[in-house]
């Protein structure tokens, strides 16, 4: 008992007294010893007494949860999303479960994979090209999945939660003029916080032209020896070179890889779509040419079309065949040359099917049944203001409404169209450093070309930052790391830093060094064939000999599926899997092993590539080194 509590007791008994002698009168009633009064008097006590405790206590615990807070620092904002948003979303009526889990809105998905790779609890798939919840109910709501989702707006949405989801930061720009911070220093693409591969086109012609208006108001500068650097060429840079071309800026290019390495890394074979649908196509690399070979939008023609035409007969074949001949005319001029003598005849093809399709609407929209007078009647009679109308509008969907095409075919296009411009990059040729001169209006750009690492330094008025987010991937750091080895009859890199085809290797000794998701799908990519999520080894002829080194332990995000598959691979003897081993040495047919704690030799073994699978340093230093701020 507190001093306190005694105190309390000894005044209530006091009272007691004091009001028995000195209030009730001496003939009042009593009940059981005390009068009503004494009893009301003891009730009145303790309820206030009762009441300061509850009081003292409550402020003594709402200070102790304050003060935990205040260190906590400042209060996380947690939103859920409300009936309004729901509804904006379309998800008014969503009926999927009542747990956190995420959407897919597949219109606006391109199958980037990104919140596939971000979601630690394989709640997610790619599914016929785009992303699918294949376990929702596996959903931790960490929120990766929608916090790397590239597109905008989100594709990939947890709903069901009230966790927040953090925006990655991004450097500062100008939303019209594309320039940071950095007075006459640009971003654009990927690096500039703006994804997908429509958007980096369309602002590496939009900065050109900025910069060309900037340039022609400014007084001329003699100490650069370009009007303008582009810092990277994927499709932003590339788009950009081709418009400063075409402006006749002097321009100068310069690529750490080659030519749109980020396609050319794709998976072989994929679909890549120009989203978002909203947009036409604009830049300086046009799409004229894609779509033509039977891709995912190819098709047969349209069978209710064939009614009409045969309806009207041979005068209907001939009009769409005359017509598309010179319309093939105006556009094949407009595919990159080297393409030009493939493509002429699905060209030809298309602009036939495509003329047809719109004879035969419009004649759908004037009656039916007897097609040769409606023909007659409708069509001929205003042939030439229709011939030009559809015309307009197929050579409209040619250029600017390809939906996308394959990997191969939009490098083919892409570099035909470079060619064909006379584009000329620095490819191979790494740039270290930009830096604002304090001598006049221009940038000293510092750059290293070649396995040599050869420096060089350039002379710029303007610089575009079109560096993409792959950053630079992390080295093994081995004295002779750009080894090049000799096999069947060509030389090449020893080390490989992606596995773009995993089938381009057969029969090889490999090593995989890392401990992430990439590392561990590669190591299993290279000794076994996927189908679904299912895995079976290679055939005998095409298998390698995989060994995989990991540092430390396997990285916390590898999902569980990689994992399982890893050490049933390694089970089944078909991966040599090796924790705390690096390579201590590399020579051209083998390399040496090494504990990496106690650098003692643990053994050589044959080899033929390692692929260096250990993540990349993101662009953000690089960035600041310039200059630019990132909020
Ligand atoms: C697997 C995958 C699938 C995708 N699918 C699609 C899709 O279907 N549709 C879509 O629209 N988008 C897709 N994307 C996204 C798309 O690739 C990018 O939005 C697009 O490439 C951005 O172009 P960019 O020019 O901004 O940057 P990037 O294409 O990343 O190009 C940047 C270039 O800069 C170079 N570079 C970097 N640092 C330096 C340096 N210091 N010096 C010199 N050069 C440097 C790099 O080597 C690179 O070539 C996909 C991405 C991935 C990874
Ligand atoms: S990343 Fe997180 S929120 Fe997204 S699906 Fe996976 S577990 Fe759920
Ligand atoms: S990150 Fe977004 S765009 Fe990419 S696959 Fe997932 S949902 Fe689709």
């Amino acid at each position: 008992m507190k001093a306190l509590h005694i105190f309390v007791c000894l005044a209530l008994i006091a009272l007691l007294i004091w009001v028995n002698q000195t209030i009730v009168p001496d003939d009042a009633v009593a009940y059981g010893g005390l009068s009503w009064v004494g009893w009301a008097s003891i009730l009145l006590v303790g309820f206030g007494v009762g009441f300061l405790a509850i009081f003292n206590d409550s402020t003594r615990a709402f200070g102790f949860f304050r003060s935990r807070d205040e260190k906590a620092g400042p209060p996380i904002h947690v939103r859920k999303l409300d009936s309004a948003e729901l509804k904006e979303l379309g998800l008014d009526k969503y009926r999927g479960p009542s747990y956190p889990h995420p959407v897919i809105f597949p219109e606006r998905c391109i199958g980037c994979q990104a919140c596939v790779d971000a979601c630690p609890h394989d709640v997610l798939a790619i599914v016929d090209g785009t992303a699918a919840a294949v376990a929702p109910d596996l959903c931790m709501e960490d929120t990766a999945c929608q916090a790397e989702c590239p597109v905008n707006p989100k594709a990939c949405i947890v709903i069901n939660t009230a966790k927040e989801v953090r925006s990655l930061p991004t450097p500062t720009r100008d939303g019209a003029s594309f320039q940071t911070n950095v007075p006459g220093c640009y971003i654009i693409g990927d690096v500039s916080g703006v994804p997908l591969i429509k958007n980096a086109v369309k602002e590496g012609a939009e900065v050109i032209a900025n910069i060309a208006t900037d340039l022609a108001g400014a007084p001329p500068e003699a100490k650069a020896e370009y009007d303008v650097a582009i810092i990277g060429i994927g499709p932003g840079g590339a788009s950009a070179a081709a418009a400063a071309s075409e402006a006749k800026l002097r321009y100068l290019g310069i690529e750490q890889d080659k030519i749109l390495s980020t396609i050319e890394h794709y998976p072989k074979g994929k679909y890549i779509f120009f989203k978002p649908d909203t947009k036409d196509w604009f830049g300086g690399i046009s799409v004229a040419g894609l779509g033509l070979t039977k891709a995912k939008y190819g098709g047969d023609a349209n069978s209710d079309n064939k009614t009409i035409i045969d309806a009207i007969g041979s005068q209907f074949a001939d009009l769409v065949r005359q017509q598309a001949q010179t319309f093939h005319t105006e556009l094949i001029e407009k595919i990159p040359t080297a393409l030009r003598q493939d493509l002429s005849a699905p060209l030809s093809a298309k602009l036939e099917k495509e003329l047809t399709h719109r004879i035969a609407t419009f004649l759908r929209t004037k009656g039916s049944g007897d097609w040769a007078s409606l023909y007659q009647t409708h069509f001929l009679s205003d042939r030439d203001n229709l011939i030009a109308g559809f015309r307009s509008e197929i050579a409209d969907q040619l250029q600017t409404k390809i939906p996308g095409d394959q990997r191969e075919n939009i490098l083919d296009v892409w570099l035909g169209n470079l060619a064909d411009k006379s584009v000329s990059i620095n490819e191979n040729e790494s740039c270290k450093a930009v830096q604002r001169a304090q001598d006049g209006d221009y940038f000293t750009i510092k750059t290293e070309l070649g396995n040599e690492k050869a420096p060089h330094t350039y002379r710029a008025r303007r610089v575009i930052i079109a560096i993409g987010l792959r950053g630079a991937p992390n080295k093994l750091r081995l004295p002779n790391e750009d080894l090049k080895i000799a096999i069947e009859g060509r030389e090449e890199a020893k080390v490989i830093y992606g596995l773009s085809n995993p089938m381009d290797f057969r029969g090889k000794h490999l090593i995989v060094v890392g401990g992430g998701n990439v590392a561990v799908e590669a190591a299993v990519d290279l000794i076994a064939v996927r189908d679904g999520a299912a895995i079976s080894p290679r055939k005998a002829e095409d298998m390698n000999k995989v060994t995989m080194l990991i540092r430390d332990n396997l990285a916390p995000t590898v999902k569980f599926g990689n994992k399982l598959q890893l050490y049933n691979c390694s089970d089944e003897g078909l991966i040599d899997l090796r924790f705390g081993v690096g390579i201590k040495e590399m020579r051209e047919k083998e390399v040496v092993l090494e504990n990496v704690v106690t650098k003692e030799e643990v053994g050589t073994i044959p080899n033929d590539y390692i692929f260096a699978l250990i993540g990349g340093e993101r662009p953000n230093r690089f960035l600041e080194s310039i200059g630019i701020t990132i909020k």
